[in-house]
């Protein structure tokens, strides 16, 4: 067996007071007290992230929708999103009835600009950039792009908390930047999921959205202006976090410096390792980018389909989950999975990407050691692929 790549990090210890204080009252309501968990958390976060407004809800697929939403979109609005992203935002596209366009995903997991300025052009209405497993796009080029065009731009950072662009925090960069609580994030509170944006009006209506219902907007430090304006105007989708959750979280905000340290030290520890071998190569991050990884994405080189189930069997064996993408039945994050959008052409990189994209989770809470062993099963279980077909003379 290799290293307990699953288990999660425990909870600090820091959340137990605030834990017992609501066990005791049962107050885990956002609007039932002032100054709330969830209004101190959003205090909190927004200010870590340099935002000006953060609303905390039950989901980032849920922060994914209110913002289309909060964004005033028409009926079957097209919305530019990538190939290469979780069902969670095609599917939050459908839910705010617009339209997905998917645009092509390189070899390096990120978009394809390209591809991505020819769709802009055909009559997109919003665009969702989804940092993939914190994988960032090319930034400078897609805000050029959709600015010159007038076009908003959310950003889906749920898996990249702690990546900066240019020194600037992942998830501030477009109009809205949507992030989640869900266990296998950096920060954890089973679900959750929070947005921040700079712009109070579409706050506002977010928050109204979300479930805060008659003047409940009160307790929200948010122009009142931007509120009055929106009362009763707004249907309640009643998305909103409860106290507990973000007890679970406030506690974790002061981790994730290390988090992000750590993690980024695993990712390239291993990363090194299977880049030096023949069988695999290692995406680099974009000049600009500063990655905060808890996983490992690699391509296979030359493998044939078979190869590839082969390998993943022989890690299984040295105890690493390899996922390859695009090999895995019902894998989420392959499109043709997608049925519930229907039919979505060509996109030929991006399914050669996904047939090829290797994924392991690689939590900071390894040890250099640890990575180490993960890295030697990866590469024994090449080696062993490959023993084999010399063998055969093939
Ligand atoms: C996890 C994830 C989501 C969905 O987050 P939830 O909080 O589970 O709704 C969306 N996009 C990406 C890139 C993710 O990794």
């Amino acid at each position: 067996m290799t290293a307990d790549m699953h288990t999660a990090e425990p909870i600090p210890s820091a959340a137990k007071d605030e834990i017992d204080r609501l066990l005791a009252t049962g107050d885990l309501f956002r609007y039932t007290s002032d100054n709330a968990p969830v209004a101190v958390l959003e205090k909190e976060f927004a200010d870590m992230m340099g935002a000006k407004y953060a609303l905390a809800v039950s989901s980032c697929s849920a922060a994914l929708f209110l913002s289309l939403k909060a964004l005033g979109l028409p009926r079957d609005a097209r919305v530019l999103i990538p190939a290469f992203t979780f069902a969670a935002v095609p599917s939050a596209v459908v839910h705010a009835d617009c339209q997905p366009v998917l645009c092509e995903v390189a070899d390096n997991y990120r978009i394809n600009i390209a591809d991505f300025q020819a769709k802009l052009d055909d009559n997109i209405s919003a665009v969702i950039i989804s940092h993939m497993r914190g994988h960032t796009s090319d930034m400078d080029a897609i805000m050029a792009l959709c600015d010159a065009r007038d076009i908003p731009v959310i950003e889906d950072a749920a898996h990249s908390l702690g990546t900066t662009w240019d020194g600037q925090n992942i998830g501030t960069i477009g109009r809205v930047g949507c992030f989640s609580f869900q266990s296998y994030k950096l920060l954890n509170a089973g679900e959750g999921g929070i947005l921040i944006t700079d712009d109070a009006d579409l706050v506002a209506q977010a928050v109204i959205m979300s479930g805060a219902y008659e003047h409940n907007w009160k307790k929200h430090p948010v122009l009142h202006d931007a509120f009055e304006k929106w009362q009763n105007k707004l249907p309640l989708y009643n998305l909103r976090l409860n106290n507990m959750s973000a007890v679970l979280v406030r506690a974790q905000l002061a981790e994730v410096p290390r988090r992000v340290k750590d993690g980024l030290r695993n990712h390239d520890r291993v990363a090194t390792a299977l880049d030096a071998s023949p069988y695999f190569s290692v995406p680099a991050p974009l000049a600009p980018e500063q990655r905060a990884p808890d996983s490992i994405q690699f391509n296979m080189v030359d493998f044939t389909a078979e190869q590839a189930q082969d390998f993943v069997a022989h890690a299984a064996e040295l105890g690493v989950k390899i996922q390859i993408f695009g090999a895995s039945e019902d894998n989420a994050r392959a499109f043709w999975n997608w049925e519930f959008i229907g039919p979505q052409g060509d996109l030929s990189q991006t399914r050669n990407m996904l047939m090829q994209a290797c994924d392991v989770r690689l939590p900071a809470r390894l040890s250099i050691d640890d990575c180490d062993k993960v890295a030697n099963a990866i590469l024994s279980a090449a080696a062993q692929v490959f023993d084999k077909a010399a063998q055969y003379g093939t």
